[in-house]
């Protein structure tokens, strides 16, 4: 007979004594050190540090342009405008993603139109985008899920047949390569977020990179109010004071103190980078021989940033549910999380009239997976206690 440990579910003594989160930010003297500069200095907003900030960002994923913005969302938000979305245009968006990918089309008037999720990789796949494409069709946002690149080979394919825009939400895809090159020039925008779980942070914000200079202009326009002083573009010019609004923009601005701290961060990207990629390695070797545990499915052309490390259970050899190992984990202080609910199965898409059984492997999957902590900050020995935990909880229920 095996073993089973006394679960902390159960009375048992927790795997660890204190509550692990799944992700966090890491900010040390030097990040600090980079905000006190700027609040002493004479901008802290519409500044230098923005630029400089944009420019080092292009420069890391090998594009043209980067524009910040004061969160990811917002930068989404801008995206679709500058792709020209309006309303009775159709864009196909993932279910498996946060609301933020699908929310932004439904900003400028848009329809969402949710393609289905490759089994394997979890990501948004060709075939159901194919079937999904019609005369309405104006644009894909993908979703470089976990960190996975989408199939962009394909993708753009498609696109380019069909003379559609593809906008790649990634959010969690800073560092990643698909064929070598970087996140960041694949599609024709592409958006990252600096929210505190993401790569880097600049406590909220976001950038669009692309290498497209009249994407660059509009976004610009959209992130402050649509206003430009930009002799060259002004229809008139009534002085020196002059300025015109062009379109119908937002405060979209990310300030010069963010940016101080995005550059800070930056530094250290590539570190962060080895450190997620050391720990997704690890429990992949951790868990390989379980029975009832999926580790991560990576495509040979994707180099993975690694956000985020899902596993997915099989259910058929575990005598529980998701939710009851879910609610093992935590008792046992693991900070498990699920990433993500289906957009089209929240209320507000349901009652737009999206209904339940459209993304069915979307819908599978989120009944079997559980994201663990991963973030550079956590210590070996944080790591080997999740290990150790997730070993506890799955022997406890596995049927074999
Ligand atoms: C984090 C995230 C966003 C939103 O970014 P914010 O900076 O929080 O607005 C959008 N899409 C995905 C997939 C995300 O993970």
């Amino acid at each position: 007979m095996k073993k089973k440990e006394n679960l902390a579910l159960h009375g048992g003594t927790p795997i660890r004594d204190s509550y692990l989160p799944y992700g966090k930010q890491w900010i040390d003297d030097e990040d600090i050190k980079a905000v006190i500069d700027v609040l002493k200095s004479d901008f802290i907003t519409t500044g230098p540090t923005i630029t400089q900030f944009e420019k080092a960002i292009a420069e890391f994923v090998e594009a043209k342009y980067a524009v910040a913005f004061s969160s990811g969302t917002a930068a989404l938000h801008a995206a679709c405008f500058a792709a020209g979305i309006k309303e009775n245009d159709e864009v196909i968006t993932t279910s498996m993603t946060f609301a933020a990918s699908s929310n932004c089309i439904l900003y400028v008037g848009g329809t969402p139109v949710f393609a289905d999720i490759d089994p394997k990789t979890y990501n948004i796949s060709p075939q159901s985008i194919k079937s999904h494409i019609n005369e309405k069709t104006k644009a894909i946002i993908t979703v470089d899920f976990t960190g996975q690149p989408a199939e962009y080979d394909e993708i753009k394919s498609l696109a380019k047949e069909h003379g559609i825009v593809v906008i790649d939400d990634a959010a969690h895809g800073l560092g990643a390569t698909y064929k070598e090159k970087y996140i960041g020039s694949i599609g024709d925008m592409t958006i990252f977020s600096f929210h505190p779980v993401k790569h880097i942070t600049t406590g909220e914000g976001g950038i669009i990179t692309t290498n497209n200079e009249d994407y660059h202009e509009k976004l610009l326009l959209f992130r402050s109010h649509g206003i430009t002083r930009d002799s060259l573009k002004l229809k008139d010019n009534q002085g020196p004071w002059y300025y015109e609004m062009q379109e119908l923009g937002f405060n979209y601005r990310m300030t010069d103190i963010q940016a101080a701290l995005g550059l800070s961060q930056l530094k250290k990207l590539n570190p962060f980078l080895k450190k997620r990629r050391e720990y997704a390695k690890k429990y992949s070797e951790a868990f390989a021989d379980m029975n009832a545990v999926i580790t991560p499915y990576q495509q040979d052309a994707a180099n993975s940033s690694w956000h985020l490390y899902i596993i997915r259970l099989k259910l058929e050899k575990l005598n529980a549910d998701r939710t009851e190992i879910f609610k093992a984990l935590q008792k046992e202080n693991i900070g498990v999380n699920v990433h993500y609910i289906p957009v089209h199965l929240h209320p507000f898409y349901q009652q737009l009239g999206y209904k339940t059984g459209l993304c069915p492997n979307a819908e599978r999957i989120y009944e079997e997976i559980i994201t663990l902590p991963l973030f550079p900050k956590m210590s070996e020995q944080d790591q080997n206690d999740v290990i150790a935990g997730v070993k506890k909880v799955i022997t406890y229920y596995a049927t074999d």
